[in-house]
C-alpha cells in the first residue's frame, strides 16, 4: 500500500482543541513545539491503542457451529488445508466454501485438492465466457457449468464486477455485466442446477469518493480507488445492474457478497431484500464497515436474519476467524483490528441474540442447500 498520506493538520487541530479544553483559553501564538516526529506521522502508521476501561470478550470459538459462505483457495497458496482445517476447528467453523472463479482444469483440479476433505469443504465454479464476443456463444459456456457441476460444484462464484465488466475470471468479458441478456442461458441453467451465485458488484462507496480529507473512510479506500477510473459504471450504476438481474431471473438464487458493498446505506440493502426473495448478502470482508454503525448492523441482521450468510474472504487465520466472531456475538466496545482491515477507525460489537447467530452461521446456509436435496 503506497499511501503517503499526512495527519499533521488533524493532529494540529486535535492538540489545539486538546490544549483549549483543558485551559479554557485560546491556545498562545507562540506555543512550545510537539514532540518530535508527531507532526510527520502518517495517517497509515497509525495505531492507537483504546484506553477504556470497558467490558472486554476473550473469544476463543463462535457459539454455534458455523458454515463460512466466502472463502477462496488460501490453503492452496500458504499453509495447506490440514492447517486451515485446524484453525477452523480451533474457532468452530465446521465447513467452507470455496469460491474457485475456475472452470475447465483449473477448476477440476482445486476440486480433486480439496476431495479428500469434502465433509468440511464445498467447492464451486466459475463461468467460462469463451467466445462471448463472437456469434452463437452460450451453449458450451453452459456445457462447461454442466460439466463442473456433474464433477462436483455446488454453486457459482464469485463473481466480480467492479464496474468495467465481468473482467475478474480466465476469460475476462469486459463491459458485459450479469444482467446481459448473452449471460440469460448461464443464469437459468443455475436455477435449474439449484446453483446459487455469488456476485460481487462495485465497492465500498468511499473507493468512489475524493481521495481527500473528507473521505471517511480514507485510509482503506486509497487502496481500492475507483474515484480515479472515469469509465467504469458507478456504485449505483453496479447496484442498479443487481437489481435488473435478480430481477431478470426470479428462479435463481443470488448472494450479493460484501452486503453488495451497500454497508453504507443499509436501508438501501433492506429495500432490495425486500423486493427481491432469490437476493441473499453475506458479509465477507466487511466487519471494518459496519465497525463504526453496531446498532443499525444490528437492526439490519434482525430484521433480515433469513437472508444474511457469515463469509470471512480472508484467509484462515485463527484470529480473524475469532475477530469476526467478537464483532457478531459480543458488546465489546471501541477496539481496534489493525491487524485485520485497512481502515484506521475502531470497531465495535454487535451483540446479536442466539437465535440470528444461528440463522447467519449456519442455519440459513443449510436452507440453501437443502434446497439442492
Ligand atoms: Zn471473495
Amino acid at each position: 500500500m503506497n499511501r503517503i498520506l499526512y495527519i499533521t493538520s488533524a493532529l494540529v487541530f486535535i492538540m489545539s482543541l486538546a490544549t483549549c479544553s483543558i485551559s479554557h483559553t485560546p491556545a498562545p501564538m507562540t506555543e512550545s513545539p510537539p514532540p518530535s516526529g508527531v507532526q510527520q506521522i502518517l495517517l497509515e502508521d497509525y495505531r492507537p491503542i483504546s484506553v477504556y476501561k470497558t467490558p472486554t470478550t476473550e473469544i476463543m470459538s463462535a457459539k454455534y457451529p458455523v458454515i463460512d459462505m466466502h472463502s477462496h483457495t488460501y490453503a492452496l497458496a500458504e499453509g495447506g488445508i490440514e492447517q486451515a482445517l485446524k484453525n477452523m476447528d480451533a474457532v468452530g467453523i465446521k465447513k467452507t466454501i470455496i469460491l474457485t472463479k475456475a472452470t475447465g482444469a483449473v477448476f477440476d483440479s482445486i476440486y480433486n485438492a480439496y476431495a479428500p476433505y469434502a465433509d468440511r469443504f464445498e467447492i464451486w465454479c466459475g463461468f467460462d465466457y469463451t467466445g462471448y464476443d463472437k456469434p452463437g456463444f452460450g451453449p458450451a459456456a453452459v456445457a462447461e457449468l454442466e460439466r463442473c457441476y456433474a464433477v462436483g460444484a455446488r454453486g457459482v462464484g464469485e463473481l466480480s464486477d467492479k464496474g468495467s465488466g465481468l473482467v475478474r475470471s480466465k476469460t475476462p468479458v469486459p463491459r458485459i455485466h450479469l444482467d446481459d441478456p448473452r449471460l440469460d442461458g448461464l443464469l437459468q441453467k443455475c436455477a435449474e442446477l439449484d446453483m446459487p451465485i455469488n456476485i460481487h458488484v462495485a465497492e465500498p462507496i468511499w473507493m468512489y469518493l475524493p481521495m481527500d480529507a473528507t473521505n471517511d473512510g480514507l485510509m482503506n479506500a486509497f487502496s481500492w480507488r475507483l474515484d480515479n477510473k472515469p469509465d467504469i459504471v458507478g456504485h449505483q450504476g453496479m447496484i442498479d445492474i443487481l437489481e435488473n438481474t435478480v430481477k431478470r431471473h426470479p428462479e435463481t438464487t443470488f448472494i450479493a457478497c460484501h452486503y453488495a458493498n451497500l454497508s453504507y446505506d443499509l436501508s438501501q440493502l433492506a429495500e432490495l431484500l425486500s423486493s427481491y426473495p432469490n437476493l441473499y448478502v453475506d458479509n465477507g470482508a466487511r466487519y471494518a464497515e459496519v465497525g463504526p454503525i453496531p446498532r443499525a448492523a444490528a437492526n439490519f441482521y434482525k430484521e433480515y436474519q433469513d437472508r444474511i450468510f457469515y463469509g470471512t474472504d480472508m484467509g484462515h487465520d485463527v484470529d480473524m476467524y475469532r475477530m469476526t466472531i467478537r464483532q457478531l456475538e459480543t458488546e465489546d466496545e471501541h477496539f481496534y483490528g489493525h491487524d485485520q482491515y485497512g481502515y484506521h477507525w475502531a470497531l465495535n460489537g454487535m451483540g446479536l441474540p442466539d437465535e440470528v447467530l444461528k440463522k447467519i452461521y449456519y442455519e440459513n446456509a443449510e436452507r440453501l442447500f437443502g434446497k439442492k436435496d
